[in-house]
């Protein structure tokens, strides 16, 4: 399974308070850790962000969330440049970048002051954006991304996670006008980044009932609920994925092996992130 890249640029121009933007990507890093599908997110962050660093970094990373984390104005997102002094890049220098590079990515934050406009120029090639209409603090910002990322993470579409932002803004006594975007077709309520790969059949029973039971230390735990059978697999070190099957012998090591590239060759992220 392919983890969704989430990937966060902070410019911080000379008169921005950097701890306040520190303080925040710590938020965001801790609510994805805390939650249930950690293993779903790349979380990579890029400071000091110059104009041509959002080109290069969604060409290079593929993200499927931009986040810009920073400050804004009416005309554009405020980068800074090689000096450090402000630099303002417009709703459609973004957009180009979306157009020519950005083909993953399918949910933009703004969390500027002032970027609905540009939230709107990016609706175009993005399925959701979020704008902040006037202005938003530190403390706006940060209160909204832990209620978001923490959604998000635990599996909670877009729109959900949207609505849990603004409550943990309400319950930090902090307030911003954000607005969720999204594209005519897409239905933000059904959006989600934490889809699991399918459970392949029992290896026993051969019936598409196996469910899994829980996760622990590299170690996946299923459930037959025909034949009760009790299914763990296992990430040896990093070589090799073994199936176990509870009450009968372990699946000979050459048919474990087909069976588990055969079968969960996509659950090895889920499996190697616990
Ligand atoms: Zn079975």
């Amino acid at each position: 399974m392919k983890k969704h890249c989430i990937l966060l640029m902070a410019a911080n121009p000379k008169g921005i308070n950097r701890s306040a933007l520190d303080r925040e990507v710590r938020c965001i890093q801790d609510e994805l850790d805390r939650g249930g599908h950690r293993h779903c997110f790349d979380f990579q962050t890029r400071w000091a962000a110059e104009p041509l660093d959002s080109l290069r970094e969604v060409r290079k990373l593929q993200p499927t969330v931009l986040h810009f984390a920073g400050r804004g104005e009416a005309s554009g997102l405020v980068f800074q440049d090689a000096d450090g002094r402000p630099q303002v890049v417009s709703a459609e220098a973004i957009a180009e970048v979306l157009e020519s590079a950005g083909a993953t990515v399918r949910l933009a934050l703004l969390i500027a002051c002032f970027s609905e406009a540009q939230a709107h120029a990016l609706l175009e090639h993005v399925d959701c954006v979020v704008g902040v209409r006037g202005d938003i603090s530190p403390a706006a910002s940060r209160s909204f991304a832990i209620g978001f990322y923490g959604g998000l993470s635990d599996g909670a579409s877009v729109a959900v996670a949207f609505r849990q932002g603004r409550a943990a803004m309400k319950l930090e006594a902090a307030s911003a006008c954000l607005e969720l975007l999204v594209r005519n077709g897409v239905d933000a309520e059904r959006f989600t980044l934490t889809d699991e790969p399918k459970v392949p059949p029992c290896p026993v029973c051969n019936k598409d009932t196996l469910k899994v039971h829980s996760q622990s230390g590299n170690k996946l735990f299923l459930v037959c609920e025909s034949c009760f059978k009790s299914v763990k697999i296992t990430h040896d070190g990093s070589v090799v994925l073994k199936v176990l099957v509870a009450g009968a012998a372990t699946i000979a090591g050459i048919e474990a092996l087909d069976y588990v590239h055969a079968h969960w060759a996509d659950w090895l992220d889920v499996i190697l992130s616990a």
